[in-house]
């Protein structure tokens, strides 16, 4: 028999804390654990690690795991029970390894017994938890889901469904790019300016390199008396800027009623950290996806009662 390799779970003490709920965000490792059917190899190495998730999430056994197709959207789904399935997007379909999918880039669900996940590969996992009504939500963020506002969403929709309070809300980032790395087109900057005050806190210029500042400034200095002209730093191939999704995100939730250190952040970026994490810009398309989870733990299994 071969020992399999124990999958650690990276985990947000803000979430930890709370014994009604179970949490974590999958790394690369073990052997370039992959999460997601669209980008395995074999579909059955990610039954495999599917179920060791499931068995690293403890108590283990008992869980359904709920999936998103996910779409870059600001679709958010209420999963209210493991059967129930159609709340106007749709009906989940049946993973291969009996995972539930829906259609959707959020997840909310008050049910104990449902693992919810989203997947990623630089775009942010956003684990939610309202510890007074024990409901629990997981957000895909990428560039398109910020702009939409998914994360503030989700939560003005646990408040909507479930009562929630915004400001009772705990909020965890797992791993995805950060403004190190995610660099974006001026199109995209554009599209934040026009919806978020704040905009210019969430994005830089990126630096050009020396060869292109020399490339765009005059050759001679300007004769006296003549207005110098001031060197552009726009590149010859187009101007480049980079995007802090954490910020943007941290921001959107702020404003959405959280207090403003509930959010907590892993601190590392998942392109400049190949060695820990897939990267979909960092390699080229070419890579896995992890899961950042979150589900309710089913009574009989809790050690919340004292009898
Ligand atoms: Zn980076």
């Amino acid at each position: 028999m071969t020992t399999r390799p124990n999958i650690e779970l990276l985990r947000a003490p803000n979430l930890a804390r709370y014994r009604w709920l179970r949490h974590g965000f999958s790394t690369r490792a073990p052997g370039e654990f992959n999460l997601d059917y669209s980008v395995a190899e074999t579909p059955a190495s990610v039954e495999r690690n599917r179920r060791g998730l499931l068995r690293a999430v403890s108590p283990p056994g008992g869980w359904q795991l709920v999936t998103l197709r996910q779409r870059h959207t600001d679709i958010i789904r209420v999963v209210r029970g493991r059967h129930e399935g159609s709340d106007g997007w749709g009906k989940p379909t049946r993973e291969r390894d009996g995972a539930l999918e829906f259609a959707g880039d959020a997840a909310i669900t008050d049910q104990p017994g449902l693992l919810l996940a989203v997947q990623v590969a630089d775009c942010l996992p956003i684990l939610l938890a309202d510890p007074v009504r024990r409901v629990v939500g997981a957000v895909h963020a990428g560039w398109r889901g910020t702009l939409a506002g998914i994360a503030a969403k989700t939560v003005g929709r646990m408040r909507q469904e479930f009562g929630s309070k915004p400001e009772e809300i705990v909020a965890a980032f797992g791993p995805g790019i950060h403004r190190c790395c995610y660099e974006v087109g001026p199109e995209v900057v554009q599209a934040f300016e026009a919806r978020f005050p704040y905009w210019h806190k969430l994005v830089r210029r990126t630096e050009p390199s020396p060869s292109q500042v020399h490339w765009q400034q005059p050759l001679l200095d300007s004769a006296p008396g003549q207005t110098r002209p001031r060197p552009a730093l726009t590149s010859p191939h187009g101007e480049k800027f980079r995007l802090d999704l954490v910020e943007a995100n941290r921001r959107q939730l702020v404003a959405a009623g959280l207090k403003a250190r509930r959010p907590w952040v892993l601190p590392h970026c998942t392109a400049c950290r190949t060695d820990l994490f897939f990267s979909h810009r960092a390699e080229q398309g070419r890579t896995g996806r992890m899961m950042g989870v979150v589900g309710i733990v089913q009574r009989r299994d809790s050690s919340l009662r004292s009898e």
